[in-house]
């Protein structure tokens, strides 16, 4: 018998096509429409900011499935359309506002919307900012040997695009509230490596400074005015000031939404035929007894399989540990696990990262009341299954021996009791 079943999952990136992609694996046999408003098909984010922005990679990797996929799976791939309104109880999302497209499940993988600055000279003057391939384009086309690029904001995207624009041979200045990059991420010690590793590469700082306006001439950056007055002169500028949740959608259906689409564990959100995954959810996650929203590439991978499978209606209870990775000059790194801003009491190191602060290589680990918190691999490879069962084994109340989490020559695999 066929199934007349519609599920419909707004946003075509990484989550929206392992979800569609996972419906028919699973073997789903209903219609799946998947809509995006960019115009191309589903691609991942990392290399706009890596391989990509740095011309190592072709455009084509950065693809989730290759163009022929979406028909031969028969998936409904609609691109260059918004899913502009949710009626929950109608069980319809309209689309580009007129047409109402009817679904028995829907998923909400609307991922992120990068945050503007709005200041005097924002508008018309190029500046540029990095969520889309083409807005990594336009970044590429800019970043020539020699040119002057002030990055606003010492967040994950702003240092890897000031790594890429040194290494397109830009002079570049980092320009930060803070008093170090991602010091409330990764508080003052990892922070402060992080530092010293862009210094090392020619990258200045201007520290505890915030934008005040952006000038130029004939549509074209010339400057910008710190708010101590100071002028800083720059070709190009881009803007890394964070990300918010895309969540017009799910507040239009009446959802629950709080810094990010409400969800359970099952991914299931405040209504039972709506799941959200990826960027946009908040999901309640068991390892950790509470609710998380993770920006990161590793939860859109693995979330829109798991809310695929919530949708056919298997049990699914979505514990993952939090991991992401960046890249910056030769430094590739991983972090799994999860630390509210200063929310931990003791740092541990395995490897002194100041020896080698063009190139570190350490673990380090946060640790809080006797347990690993989180992890991150520096230049250290294969050990990222070890770090995340030393957190999980923190909250799941198995003791870790701590006062060897520092020695080198004990493998992590040893330090669970
Ligand atoms: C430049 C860059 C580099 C990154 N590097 C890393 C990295 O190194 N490591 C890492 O772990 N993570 C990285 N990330 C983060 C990672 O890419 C995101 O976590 C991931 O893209 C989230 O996927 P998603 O599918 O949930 O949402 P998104 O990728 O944000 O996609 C959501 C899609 O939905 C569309 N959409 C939204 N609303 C609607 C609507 N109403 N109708 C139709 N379409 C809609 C959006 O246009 C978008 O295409 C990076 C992100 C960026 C931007």
């Amino acid at each position: 018998m066929s199934d007349e079943r519609t599920f419909v999952i707004v946003g075509a990136s990484l989550a929206g096509a392992k979800a569609a992609e996972t419906l028919r694996a699973e073997g789903f046999t209903g219609r799946i429409v998947l809509v995006g408003e960019e115009t191309d098909r589903p691609y991942e984010r990392p290399p706009l900011s890596k391989g990509y922005l740095l011309d190592k990679e072709p455009r084509d990797k950065a693809y989730v499935h290759d163009a022929t996929w979406y028909a031969t799976n028969d998936i409904d791939l609609v691109l260059g359309v918004q899913a502009t309104a949710l009626d929950a109880k109608a069980h319809t999302v309209t689309l580009d506002n007129v047409e109402p497209l009817r679904y028995d499940k829907l998923l909400l993988a609307t991922g992120s919307r990068v945050r503007h600055l709005d200041l005097p000279g924002s508008e018309n003057l190029g500046i540029r900012y990095l969520r889309t391939i083409t807005e990594s384009d336009a970044l590429k086309a800019d970043l020539n040997e020699g040119a002057q690029v002030l990055v606003v904001g010492a967040g994950w995207i702003g240092l890897e695009t000031a790594a890429a624009a040194r290494v397109h041979g830009a002079t570049v200045t980092v320009v930060e509230m803070d008093t170090l990059p991602l010091r409330r991420v990764l508080g003052d010690e990892v922070a402060g490596v992080f530092a010293d590793l862009h210094r090392a590469h020619g990258v200045g700082f201007r520290f505890s400074s915030g934008v005040q306006e952006f000038g130029g001439l004939g549509g074209r950056v010339t400057h910008c005015v710190l708010s101590d007055g100071t002028e800083l002169p720059a070709d190009v500028i881009i803007v890394g000031v964070g990300i918010r949740p895309a969540t017009e959608l799910a507040e239009d259906g009446g959802l629950e939404v709080d810094n990010g689409v409400v969800t359970d564990a099952g991914l299931r959100t405040s209504n039972p035929d709506v799941f959200a995954c990826g960027d946009v959810a908040s999901s309640y996650n068991p390892l950790f007894s509470r609710r998380i929203r993770v920006e990161h590439w590793a939860n859109a991978l693995n979330g829109g399989p798991a809310a695929a499978k919530a949708m056919l209606g298997q049990d699914i209870a979505y514990d993952r540990v939090p991991y992401f990775f960046s890249d910056q000059y030769d430094l590739g790194m991983e972090y799994s696990g999860y630390v509210e801003p200063g929310g931990y009491d003791r740092l541990v190191f395995r490897g002194d990262p100041a020896t080698e602060p063009t190139n570190p290589q350490f673990v380090a680990f946060w640790v809080k009341d006797g347990r690993v918190l989180a992890g991150m691999n520096a230049n250290v490879w294969d050990v990222t299954e070890q770090i995340q069962t030393l957190v999980r084994a923190g909250h799941e109340g198995r003791a870790v021996d701590l006062d060897r989490l520092g020695d080198p020559d004990v493998p992590l695999g040893d330090l669970l009791s």
